[in-house]
């Protein structure tokens, strides 16, 4: 199984990278292969389509000058084809692998969701007929004279050759071997610096550096830190998404609850941890089409950001908003600040989550979202969330209710052993006959063999609509 509780070596090296990084350059672990011809591409959530059956991203702009777009030219990607003296220039045997890479990127970012959003990409011919002549238009050959591989040495050379246009966000592949797949973070202008240098040419790698361009950090989930034997800090590591195993996931924040929210614009999520009241949303970025549902795709939600991630309130504020409790004694709050190498960051993303306090010895305790989400008859649901607690047990819960507000029936999944790590939990159900909405809930069965005082932590809820628009999946726990 992905995950839960596991870290693969890569997943591990980014979050030490994120442990070390604080400045806006975010540095993700080399592949151990380079230059154009690695073809390994993710395979989760689902299989990615064919050569034969890949929709083109297409161009959104033209400039037959790619260092001088028109100044009323709109945001896009431009593509860099980079070589140097040691390589020789290899454009015409790789150029249509990189038109394919970004093709993925684009296919990605709107198949993450069942939200139709496209990748915006600069091209410098309107000749795009024959798929050569599309890759050709699309991918510029730049030489690289330099001869370090360093990313501020490309990223200097290639402003210094005019590649700094502030409606232009830079990804170059490289020919040569680069030390480190890399990207600025630009989440609202491009411009002099706005690149991702990428020497692994598959869309897991390109899709992720390509998602820091937009603003979005590595999710690095920090439960479980302890200190290796040369006393850096090491955290547990999970593999949600393609901003933390791009070797396996191409998909961008299954969940709306790091980066990436297409069903929200609105919504904002740190990146970074308390403290830090820096946000973003990649669902905005100039750089995307703006979010239009409803088409297929990996994922849905039907929570608000609020409710997946507790976001909008400081840590330690009581009774946060969206969410409710049941039984005597039981109490929220945003889950209080704690120092990442002490006992507990307390938070699965290192961001906010939910503390649920109470005493279930005494009799059923729980949390619910307060709003019920509408339903459809019929259609299958599946309720995710993350919890950890030193001890006790917990149950999942959805509970039906018709147009009237009616209580119709309820769901209960069974009951399971809380750990101290940040398991995803899940439940799945059917909306009975006349159900219009659905109120989830974790709970905390009464018993003996519960803690007196039980601390529960809830985090990345989410609510999916197994039955539409998702190709038909209703993804599995990460
Ligand atoms: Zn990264």
């Amino acid at each position: 199984m992905l995950g839960k509780g596991r870290w693969s070596g890569r997943g591990r090296r980014l979050g030490l990278a994120s442990l070390l990084v604080t400045a806006l350059v975010m540095v993700s672990s080399g592949q151990p292969v380079h230059a154009a011809n690695l073809g390994s591409e993710p395979t989760l959530p689902y299989a990615q389509p064919n050569n034969a059956s890949l929709p083109r991203a297409g161009c959104d702009t033209t400039a037959t000058d790619p260092t001088s777009p028109p100044a009323s030219s709109p945001a896009a990607v431009q593509v860099i084809y980079a070589w140097n003296n040691s390589t020789g220039n290899q454009y015409a045997t790789n150029v249509e692998h990189a038109a394919r890479v970004m093709d993925r990127v684009d296919w990605l970012f709107d198949q993450a969701s069942n939200y139709d959003q496209h990748v915006k990409v600069s091209c410098r011919s309107t000749t795009t007929s024959t798929y050569n002549q599309y890759a050709q238009a699309m991918v510029t050959p730049v030489k690289i004279d330099t001869t370090n591989t360093d990313f501020w040495s490309i990223a200097n050379e290639l402003s210094a050759k005019g590649y700094d246009d502030s409606n232009r966000w830079y990804v170059v592949l490289t020919e040569f071997p680069a030390p480190s797949n890399s990207a600025y973070w630009c989440p609202t202008t491009g411009g002099s610096g706005c690149i991702s240098v990428v020497e692994a040419w598959d869309s897991g790698v390109v899709g992720h550096e390509v998602s820091h361009l937009l603003g979005a950090g590595h999710a690095y989930m920090g439960e479980h830190v302890w200190q290796d034997s040369n006393g850096n800090w090491q955290a547990e590591q999970y593999c949600p998404d393609i901003m933390m195993c791009f070797g396996d996931w191409w998909a961008f924040d299954l969940g709306y609850r790091q980066n990436y929210d297409p069903s929200e614009t609105s919504a904002r999520f740190h990146v970074d941890n308390y403290p830090s009241t820096t946000t973003n949303n990649a669902a905005v970025h100039p750089l995307l089409t703006p979010p239009v549902c409803c088409d297929v795709g990996a994922n849905n939600d039907l929570l608000t950001a609020q409710e997946r991630t507790i976001e909008a309130q400081t840590p330690g504020t009581s009774n946060p908003t969206g969410f409710t409790t049941s039984g005597s004694g039981a109490a929220i709050s945003v889950t209080p600040q704690g120092s990442y190498a002490g006992v507990s960051a307390r938070y699965f993303d290192n961001r906010r989550s939910l503390q649920f306090v109470s005493s279930p010895q005494s009799g059923e305790k729980s949390v619910s979202v307060s709003r019920r989400p509408s339903v459809t008859a019929g259609h299958n649901y599946k309720f995710f969330v993350r919890l950890r607690a030193d001890s006790g047990t917990a149950a999942l819960r959805m509970r039906w209710y018709n147009s009237g507000g009616t209580l119709l029936s309820t769901s209960l999944g069974s009951s399971f052993g809380l750990t101290s790590n940040w398991w995803e939990w899940s439940y799945e159900a059917v909306a009975p006959s006349n159900a219009a909405s659905v109120q989830i809930s974790v709970v905390a069965p009464a018993g003996g063999s519960q803690p007196a005082t039980l601390t529960m932590h809830v985090d990345t809820l989410q609510l999916t609509d197994c039955s539409a628009n998702q190709n038909s999946l209703c993804r599995p726990t990460t």
